[in-house]
């Protein structure tokens, strides 16, 4: 019997060297300390044995149990440490770690663009105006000297409204009205920036919205020199000093003499490439000088006061600078075009 407790002790005992986990160490408890545990079952049979032997056995019966007891508890300790060692480590909080950078937001690029060109315009002593983007046809078309039926209103294809004679405004030209006769007699120097929309089949070079920036100046003795100079200014200090400028006739209803100006094409310096269709000059907005219906519609009479207008499609001064070959980026929202910005 002795040699018996000998063997349950080392089996037990080596048994417990592979208990990894709580669940197992349990399993093994009650295996060897458990109720009917070959150990638990020879104390059972005790009152069997002789009076000598019962002693003797019993003495290192108990000790086996105290030496599985005391080895339960050890295991028991080791595995609730290294339990505690593992989630210490793997729930550790590293207070060193910098925490994650935020997205930044920033101005969409013909924001920025449009802000640079408004900046140019103001160390010229221009100030900036704002208009409605939804008008009567009297300020879109009659008062620019566009009576209804007149042929000219077929240059622009227009959104109308549900509201009889309001539209989205084709162009940033009925603002000069507003102007004039917030202002008139008095001198004015102005831009009018913002958005114009028209039905266009959209297209890499067409969008049915896009910014516009109109230029208006009224006063006495404003002449076709004071346009020519502002836009040669304009030109040279948004692509330096070296830029050139030039004008051709053209035809508005709301100016007369009217012209369409160029810029020298940004990308061969007036070589000619293929962006300038090999002229070395790229086309940039229409002018003139106020016709005098105009200004006699803005409050001012024609005899005394003259004025120039000028407009500029921003975008399109973007797509100029920045070689991009499609106007429908700018509204598409697609992060990968406007973060190169
Ligand atoms: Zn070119």
């Amino acid at each position: 019997m002795l040699s018996e407790l000998d063997q349950i002790e080392q089996s037990a005992l080596q048994a417990l060297k592979s208990v990894q986990d709580e669940t197992s160490l349990e399993g093994w408890r009650i295996a060897h300390l458990g109720r009917s545990a070959p150990l638990m079952l020879l104390f059972d049979q005790l009152g069997k044995l002789s009076k000598e032997e019962r002693p003797v056995i019993g003495r290192r019966a108990n000790e086996v149990k105290r030496a599985l007891e005391a080895a339960f508890s050890a295991r028991s300790e080791s595995l609730r440490q290294s339990a505690l060692q593992r989630s210490l480590q793997s729930e550790r909080l590293d207070v060193t770690l910098p925490g994650r950078v935020l997205p930044v937001g920033r101005l969409h690029p013909t924001s920025s663009n449009m802000r640079s060109i408004i900046r140019v315009f103001a160390d010229m002593g221009f100030q900036v105006y704002r208009s409605p983007e939804a008008e009567t046809d009297e300020f879109n078309f009659s008062l620019l000297n566009m009576p209804p039926h007149h042929p000219a209103r077929d240059m622009w294809a227009t959104f109308y409204t549900t509201m009889p004679n309001v539209s989205l405004r084709p162009h940033t030209s009925p603002g000069q009205i507003h102007v004039m006769r917030q202002y008139a007699p008095e001198p004015i120097r102005a831009i009018l920036p913002g958005m114009c929309y028209r039905y266009e089949q959209i297209s890499a070079r067409k969008e049915t919205q896009f910014n516009q920036i109109e230029v208006l100046a009224v006063g006495v003795d404003i002449t076709m020199g004071n346009l020519k100079a502002t836009i040669s200014d304009l030109a040279r200090r948004l692509f330096g000093q070296n830029m050139r400028t030039r004008f051709r006739a053209a035809y508005f209803p709301f100016t007369e003499p009217s012209a369409e100006y160029d810029f020298e094409c940004l990308l061969c310096h007036g070589k000619g490439c293929a962006v300038c269709a090999w002229t070395g000059w790229l086309e940039i907005g229409g002018c003139g000088m106020v016709h005098p219906v105009v200004l006699q519609n803005g409050g001012y009479d024609p005899e005394k006061y003259t004025g120039f207008a000028a407009g500029l499609g921003t975008e399109r001064i973007m797509m100029l600078k920045h070689h991009i070959d499609d106007i429908r980026y700018f509204w598409v929202n697609d992060m990968r075009f406007l973060e190169q910005f």
